[in-house]
């Protein structure tokens, strides 16, 4: 199936995602563990629902004893997962790709790819998939209604609905296969192989649970990080006074925000960035402190707060469909252990201020190919060194920049004196953006 086929399903065409078992069933699907399950219930949305009025995904479940073992299992379908099933499925391996949630999916992202990471993209040949993307053009950042803008070049936006289906489309291309609506945890080493168990998370399903022997694990199921029984020290855990995240989309909003313009919206207790996607709609996503969202009630009349404080106009934004996650900034004590990788925010994540997230997924996705196809082939202890070591290195490294500046926009103070001398002088960004891209 072509990535297109799964972009236009995304847009709520009418595709039909099967994986390398064929096609399929209609999904009748009862409601999976939505993004934002470690939030108070208040924070919880429908977000499932809408996915499924938007895009019915249509598959046959597999049958219980089809690729019982494959040389790796990929959990998580979002950057991370969908480019390191590709990288290993061209290698040669098999690879099985599983997903808690129904696709095409929504996700709570301010769907900004950097510089950096439309490079990373594009040096794995990958570029076409950014092929309806909206070029970035500039910043505007706003606090207690002044605002300064600041020229960009070289990054876009993409709905994550489009992009994460197109990336997936990509991975089956070259031989991954797909199964979605299952939520996967990791058991422990037997002999040569890791034990995956998979739960339906749809009353269609074949057998509400499987079990799959791999060679190699990689884990990329984002924040989520319960899924290990056999490796607490792999649970991640939230910082302290880690700000939760929340999105929404609004279909048609005020003609103010103008597409190519990251409008980034700024107050103490968080921030609300909102940026036109491909097909118009306005995307809004936010890292917000969880004691100011009890204070005002919900996740929309929080982020429509700092967004009419900043200047911004916000109506409407208090209704919309808003989504949560769990707290952004976390760390696992490892980011690796026996036949097990983790990769992407499941690895570790801070604020996402600095739009880098998915790069760092897509960067790291590509450096742990060869080393978890290694593993695949001939399993050495050592390669938990290996990893482990290179995440720190380069992935750690850059996401140090990047709290210290989420820690500075929690100061009304210090960005007020930023958009001061950014006004005059916006050419003053030029560093911080330098590092931004070459990161
Ligand atoms: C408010 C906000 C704004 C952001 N803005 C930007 C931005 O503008 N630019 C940017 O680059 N980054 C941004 N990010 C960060 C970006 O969204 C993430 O860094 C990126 O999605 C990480 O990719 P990933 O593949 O590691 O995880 P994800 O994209 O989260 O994908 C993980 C997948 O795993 C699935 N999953 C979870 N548990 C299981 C399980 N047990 N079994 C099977 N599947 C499972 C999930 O359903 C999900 O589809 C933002 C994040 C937030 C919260």
């Amino acid at each position: 199936m072509s990535a297109r086929s799964i972009a236009d399903e995304a847009k709520g065409g009418r595709g039909v995602l099967t994986g390398p078992s064929g096609p399929g069933s209609h999904d009748s699907g009862a409601r999976e563990p939505s993004e934002s399950s470690l939030l108070a219930p208040e924070f919880e949305t429908a977000l499932d629902e809408e996915c499924k009025t938007r895009a019915p995904a249509i598959r046959r479940p597999l049958h219980p004893a089809e690729h019982a073992s494959c040389d790796v299992v990929v959990i998580g379908a979002g950057p991370a997962g969908a480019i390191s099933a590709l990288l290993l499925a061209r290698s040669g391996l098999s690879v099985r790709l599983v997903e808690r949630k129904r696709f095409p999916r929504r996700k709570v992202c301010g769907a900004c790819l950097s510089e950096a990471a439309v490079g990373a993209l594009r040096a794995i040949g990958l570029g076409d998939v950014l092929r309806d993307a909206v070029p970035l053009s500039s910043f505007r950042l706003a606090s207690r209604g002044r605002s300064a803008s600041v020229p960009l070049r070289g990054g876009c936006v993409l709905s994550r609905t489009e992009f994460d289906a197109a990336l997936v489309a990509e991975a089956m291309n070259v031989g991954a296969s797909f199964e979605d609506g299952v939520t996967a945890e990791v058991g422990p080493s037997e002999q040569t192989a890791r034990v995956v168990t998979l739960h339906a998370t749809h009353r269609d399903a074949a057998s509400a649970e499987r079990k799959l022997h791999a060679h190699v694990v990689v884990f990329a199921a984002g924040l989520a990080g319960t899924a290990f029984r056999h490796d607490p020290e792999l649970r991640s855990r939230p910082t302290k006074l880690a700000h939760v995240g929340a999105g929404a989309e609004m279909p048609s909003a005020s003609d103010f925000y103008t597409p190519g313009t990251i409008f980034m919206a700024t107050h103490r207790a968080g921030y609300v960035g909102l940026t036109r996607t491909e097909d118009g709609a306005l995307n809004i996503a936010a890292a917000l402190d969880a004691r100011f969202v009890s204070a005002e009630g919900s996740l929309g009349a929080a982020a429509a707060k700092i967004v009419r404080q900043a200047g911004f106009p916000n109506e409407g934004l208090a209704e919309l469909d808003w989504t949560g996650t769990p707290p952004l900034t976390r760390q696992p004590a490892s980011v690796s252990a026996d036949r097990l990788f983790l990769v992407g925010d499941a690895a570790g994540y801070v604020e996402p201020f600095t739009g880098e997230g998915m790069g760092w997924a897509i960067a790291a996705a590509t450096a742990l190919a060869p080393i978890a196809s290694a593993a695949s082939r001939e399993w050495s202890p050592a390669l938990i060194d290996t990893w482990t070591s290179h995440y720190r290195r380069s992935i750690g490294r850059r996401q140090r920049v990047c709290r210290f500046l989420a820690r500075g926009l929690r100061s009304p103070l210090l960005v007020t004196a930023a958009i001061g001398v950014l006004r005059p002088f916006p050419a003053a960004a030029a560093p911080v953006l330098r590092h931004l891209a070459a990161s």
